[in-house]
């Protein structure tokens, strides 16, 4: 497993959940995934060390977290050294670090999503600022985690933006191309899928909450939360983004000489007609959306990771269809998205109920053994229940529990999903 966060963690968790025998490895990990596999001390961009070390253990295969690893190659370089590996090659992760890129295989594919133009001089950019109606939406093309797509409600704070990421470099590379996008009204869902870039299977959709605060409210953040499954599902979208959305971007990958494997994650904005119109593509488990689709899943599935990743994947079933509910609430540090605090002392409490599991994102244990913050989300706290109202409670309730001090949280994960559930 390489990767240390959240989605990493419930990976591990998952993994060993479906075969309790697993022996896992995770690169570099973190206090969580040390409790499931044996960590290994190497940084999940140290490319090199990363193959020598799958090489030296003798694994059977490497799943690979995180985009910037795949977006640098991890994939092809393991597979080149002959280890079978879950994951789309650097070609293929395109489709997640450009921006400008997945716009382009869209537009050819004819998926479903807002108008656009890409830009690296930041007049043209102005100038076609300066005719669009408003709100827009301005967007650096590269990897920015998360801090690259700006809604803005007028032309002047998008052109402030385009100047700030073309001319500023406030994003540095990632910002030296931006795509300027239509404002698209709906409702959003994340929908992922595992392919070997021929088959589809639909994992169940999750929900993220972007905003720091209660009520979407405060700056972006890489998510406070998540929770599936997703009432606004329904058979028949789904059967709209597998034809409209992924057939139509595998074929197109395929047809560019770069094949696609691995997971697949549209990032949808659900217009009221009910058209996918995809935001963005991921192309990797989302973070902190595999903390809830993963806990439900059907049982077994996790095994289709290691047979995509040797060739011999043959699924039964298209869309996946989920067990109960889940929800996790992130416990960020103080300061978090623009400044987090470390070093907290963090106290878990061992009671914290039955199918409460606590994954760690931004934890070490120091040199005396104390638990302590070391990054901006410290902890998913993730609750599985058999609704998502139940979850909800139960997550928000184990989120109070645990202390640190700083510990930022939404106390209202999935709030919209229970009243529209009562409300049905
Ligand atoms: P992205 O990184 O492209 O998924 O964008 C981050 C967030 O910005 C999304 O989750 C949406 O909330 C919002 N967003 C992005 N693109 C659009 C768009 N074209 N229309 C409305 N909201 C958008």
């Amino acid at each position: 497993m390489v990767g240390g966060g959240g989605r990493e963690h419930a990976l591990c968790w998952a993994l060993q959940r479906d075969a309790p025998s697993t022996t896992l490895f995770a690169a570099p990990g973190n206090p969580g995934t040390a409790q499931l596999a044996t960590n290994l001390p190497i940084a999940v961009t140290a490319i090199d060390e990363l193959v020598a070390a799958a090489r030296a253990q003798r694994v059977d295969f490497v799943i690979v977290g995180p985009e910037a690893p795949l977006a640098a190659g991890l994939a092809d370089r393991l597979r080149a050294a002959g280890v079978p590996v879950f994951g789309p090659s650097a070609r293929a992760a395109r489709l997640e670090s450009s921006k400008a890129f997945a716009k382009e295989v869209m537009a050819a594919a004819g998926v479903p999503t807002a108008g656009s133009r890409t830009f690296t001089d930041v007049n043209q950019a102005l100038t076609y600022i300066d005719a669009h109606v408003e709100p827009l939406v301005v967007k650096a093309s590269g990897l920015a985690g998360g801090k690259g797509a700006v809604v803005c409600e007028t032309r002047t704070a998008a052109a402030a933006t385009a100047r700030a990421f073309l001319t500023d470099g406030t994003l540095g590379a990632a910002g030296r191309e931006v795509v300027v996008e239509d404002f698209l009204e709906g409702e959003e869902l994340s929908v992922l899928a595992l392919t070997d870039g021929e088959r589809i299977v639909i994992l169940p959709p999750a929900q993220d909450h972007k905003r720091l605060g209660d009520g979407d409210t405060g700056p972006n953040t890489g998510g406070m939360g998540a929770y599936a499954p997703v009432g606004l599902t329904s058979p028949a979208l789904l059967a709209r983004v597998r034809r409209e959305v992924l057939e139509p971007t595998l074929r197109a990958m395929a047809d560019r000489g770069a094949p696609y494997q691995g997971v697949l994650y549209a990032g949808l904005m659900v217009s009221a007609e009910g058209v996918p119109n995809v935001l963005e593509f991921n192309c990797r488990f989302g973070d902190p959306e595999a903390q809830v689709i993963l806990p439900v899943l059907p049982p077994g599935v996790t095994a289709g990771l290691g047979a995509i990743a040797l060739g011999s994947w043959r699924p039964e079933l298209g869309v996946l269809a989920p067990v109960g509910a889940a929800v996790t609430t992130v416990l960020a540090a103080r300061g978090y998205p623009d400044k987090p605090e470390t070093g907290a002392a963090i106290e878990i409490p061992t009671d914290l109920g039955e199918d409460v599991v606590v994954f760690h994102a931004g934890t070490t244990v120091d040199a005396g053994g104390v638990l302590r913050a070391t990054g901006g989300r410290v902890l998913n706290v993730t609750a599985i229940g058999a609704t998502v109202r139940d979850a909800a409670r139960r997550s928000a309730a184990a989120a109070e529990r645990i202390r640190f001090a700083g510990k930022q949280y939404r106390r209202d994960i999935a709030r919209r999903e229970i009243a529209r559930a009562g409300a049905a």
